[in-house]
């Protein structure tokens, strides 16, 4: 009965208006249907008792058994509190009320048997469960215990209105009563039938309050499995649409522009890049739009890609464009595409915010007449002044950076909705790409070009400084250069800054001028300093570049072979990796060195240690996805991601990911756009979902 779950939750019989809007405000539930999945986000199991004496700093809820053995009103007025002893034989601990003081001075007694539940912490010397849940140890109490007892995610603002744990089972299970058995089933029977999926009914009961640890675990598969499924084949059928909606510019022939770039390449294509090139050449000349994801670790070669893409569009008459995240690389992009072009004669030119007035006007007429070819910039190529003639390529390089809406606004360019790569060189694991990306197809440049010899990557702490300065000085006698980087996080900008500061004098006093020159680059700098410091160190004249996290995503200087990252610590697996690809680009021997302190935490333990073992792009982003779950991988928010998982979780349930993925495939392959009429509940619950809003957009199209 669709309608009664969508009922105001206030209505639900003990929550009412108040608590409605702070479950609203708190935590997004308005409707009865929010509620019932609101999961809980572990379970303890009720079945076992601890003891005072087993309470440590990792103790997270737990029961006790026993009892009180006094109780104090302790402090004045508002800071008042209640304080019960309790003990159960093994040792003490204190109960602790800030609130309902009075009812609870009523309710406990010394004597009697209690059961408390809680979460232990320190307060002073002692342990104390703040808040407990107390429940007289009645034979009816400790028959209900005994299972498995989920735990609901919270707010101080709740808690505080009463909304306990305790009040979410009361809730959840009112709710349960009213619609158990008036639930419509939201997975079609042949599909619960191929993937042995528990009921929906079974489902919801088992996850609130299971009844055993294996009926959780098949609530948990129905429902993980179900939310990835919907996810896939919301994704994949936008896909489908597009595919049918959008017919694509056809590039027919390969000519000159290609053929002559082609011949002039100083080396050979790397086989990945040949694959890859044969893919996207497949994809426009097919007549439909290509939207493809192109991966490839740093150093694999995705810009000569884009540039072979782009004469492939120039060979039929049209316009290309290639927009990058920052002003750095997009300058990057312009000088290493000049040196591409020379051979072929096509005119490439470059926009940013700092392109002077005159020069634009002449961009953007010679965009309009055609003469212009191939477009560089930053975000600047998307205003809505930029008009091309007849743009049919887009190259979006770290996609991750551009908004979905500007992405969109590419589509506004020109008549016809142009082809769209999309290159990333922060690798993404497979079945976060499936989901990040999921309307894309997917290359992989997953082939270095030959020669490049591995960086190798060593740890050292602060007592290794000398040692430091003189293997910079070893390497920088034979003629090489040093990246030294600092961490740049926004939270603590100003003491990064600092650092980078001391950082700088103290590289400056080890290797003093004139014998050797430091350059320096951070975001605080006048452009015109930061270019010039940049410009230093790219020519070679200066040995060293000091910098924040800025130079991650630019400058290619194959001299350089030596990267030392300041506080590596406090750095992401994927930022170090792409760090560490700033080095390893000539045909030296490269070494990255990560300094850091002498403690520690586990995490970065492992982080550091994964560094050091592998050189491994993709490697490393499947770890950091396990280390960090995907809410934290970079990229993840500014992604776009259009909804949000209750009960799956990309990192763990990979394998019901892929299975979803495959089932939402077949579908689509014997009906592209859900129209028989037994898919008709996959698209009433995409509905549901608000997984079809994309969908709609595009329907206007066809
Ligand atoms: P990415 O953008 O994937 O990090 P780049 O496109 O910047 O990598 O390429 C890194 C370097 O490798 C550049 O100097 C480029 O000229 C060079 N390169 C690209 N393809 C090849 C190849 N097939 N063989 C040798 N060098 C190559
Ligand atoms: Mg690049």
């Amino acid at each position: 009965m669709p309608q009664m779950l969508d009922s105001d939750i206030k209505y639900l019989p003990g929550v009412g208006p108040k608590r409605a809007e702070l479950l609203n405000k708190e935590l997004g539930i308005s409707t009865f249907r929010d509620l019932l999945y609101y999961f809980p986000f572990r379970y303890v199991d009720r079945s076992r008792f601890y003891s005072v004496r087993e309470i440590d700093s990792s103790s997270a809820y737990i029961q006790l058994r026993g009892r009180i053995t006094r109780i104090d009103k302790v402090g004045q007025a508002r800071s008042q509190r209640l304080v019960a002893r309790f003990t159960d034989g093994t040792g003490s601990i204190d109960l602790v009320f800030f609130k309902g003081i009075k009812w609870m001075e009523e309710k406990l007694q010394i004597g009697p048997e209690y059961v408390v539940f809680g979460k232990p912490s320190v307060f002073g010397q002692s342990w104390n469960l703040v808040h407990p849940e107390v429940d007289l140890a009645t034979e009816e109490r400790l028959s209900q215990l005994g299972v498995m007892m989920g735990v609901y995610s919270s707010t101080e603002k709740l808690h505080a209105a009463g909304i306990t744990n305790k009040f979410f089972e009361k809730m959840i299970g009112t709710l349960l009563d009213k619609v158990l058995g008036t639930l419509e089933e939201t997975l079609p029977a042949w599909i619960r039938d191929q993937k042995h999926l528990a009921p929906l009914d079974f489902a919801l009961q088992n996850i609130h309050f299971p009844g055993s640890v294996q009926d959780l675990s098949r609530a948990q598969r129905r429902l993980k499995f179900e939310e990835l499924f919907y996810l896939q084949l919301s994704l994949l059928r936008q896909k489908s649409i597009r595919m049918r909606a959008d017919s694509g510019v056809v590039f027919r022939r390969i000519g000159d522009y290609f053929n002559k770039t082609y011949e002039a390449l100083p080396f050979p294509l790397t086989g990945a890049q040949k694959r890859v090139l044969k893919e996207i050449r497949s994809d426009v000349g097919s007549g439909k739009q290509m939207n493809r994801l192109l991966q490839g670790d740093v150093g694999s070669g995705k810009t000569l890609v884009a540039v072979l893409a782009a004469m492939m569009a120039l060979d039929n008459g049209f316009q290309a464009c290639v927009m990058a995240p920052t002003e750095v690389l997009a300058n990057q992009h312009y000088h290493s595409m000049l040196k591409f072009l020379a051979p072929s004669g096509a005119r490439v030119e470059l926009l940013t915010g700092n392109t002077k007035a005159k020069e634009r006007e002449a961009i953007h007429a010679g965009l309009r007449d055609g003469s212009v070819q191939i477009l560089v910039g930053t975000h600047a190529l998307i205003e809505d002044t930029v008009q091309f003639r007849n743009l049919a390529l887009a190259v979006i390089d770290e996609q991750h950076r551009f908004g979905v809406e500007q992405r969109a606004k590419l589509w506004s360019k020109s008549a016809v909705a142009p082809h769209v790569l999309v290159m990333t060189a922060t690798p993404i694991p497979r079945t976060l790409a499936m989901t990040l990306y999921g309307d894309l197809d997917v290359s992989v440049l997953d082939e270095l070009p030959p020669g490049r010899k591995p960086v190798e990557t060593v740890h050292w702490t602060e007592n290794r400084r000398g040692d430091l300065y003189n293997f910079m000085r070893q390497q920088i006698a034979l003629g090489r250069q040093v990246f030294v980087v600092y961490p740049l996080i926004k939270e603590s900008e100003k003491m990064d800054y600092k650092n980078l500061e001391e950082g700088y004098l103290h590289i400056t006093e080890a290797f003093p001028a004139p014998q050797y020159v430091t350059a320096v680059v951070h975001g605080k700098q006048k452009a015109e300093n930061k270019a010039y410091d940049m410009d230093l160190f790219a020519k070679g004249r200066a040995h060293i570049l000091v910098a924040t996290s800025v130079i991650e995503v630019g400058v290619d200087v194959p001299n350089a072979s030596v990267m030392v990252i300041e506080s590596a610590e406090r750095f992401g697996l994927s930022q170090l990796h792409q760090l560490r690809g700033r080095v390893g680009r000539g045909a030296e021997k490269s070494y990255c060195i990560l300094m850091t302190g002498y403690k520690l935490s586990n995490e970065s333990k492992q982080r550091i240690e994964l560094m050091c073992a592998t050189n491994d792009g993709f490697e490393l982003a499947e770890a950091d996805l396990k280390m960090r779950g995907p809410g934290d991988f970079e990229g993840t928010r500014q992604s776009g991601l259009a909804f949000d998982l209750h009960i799956a979780d990309l990192a763990k349930d990979s394998p019901a990911l892929v299975e979803a993925r495959e089932l939402g495939e077949k579908i689509l392959a014997d009906d592209p756009l859900l129209e028989r009429i037994e898919n008709r509940l996959l698209v009433e619950q995409l509905r549901t979902l608000r997984l079809d809003t994309t969908v709609k957009d595009y329907s206007k199209i066809s």
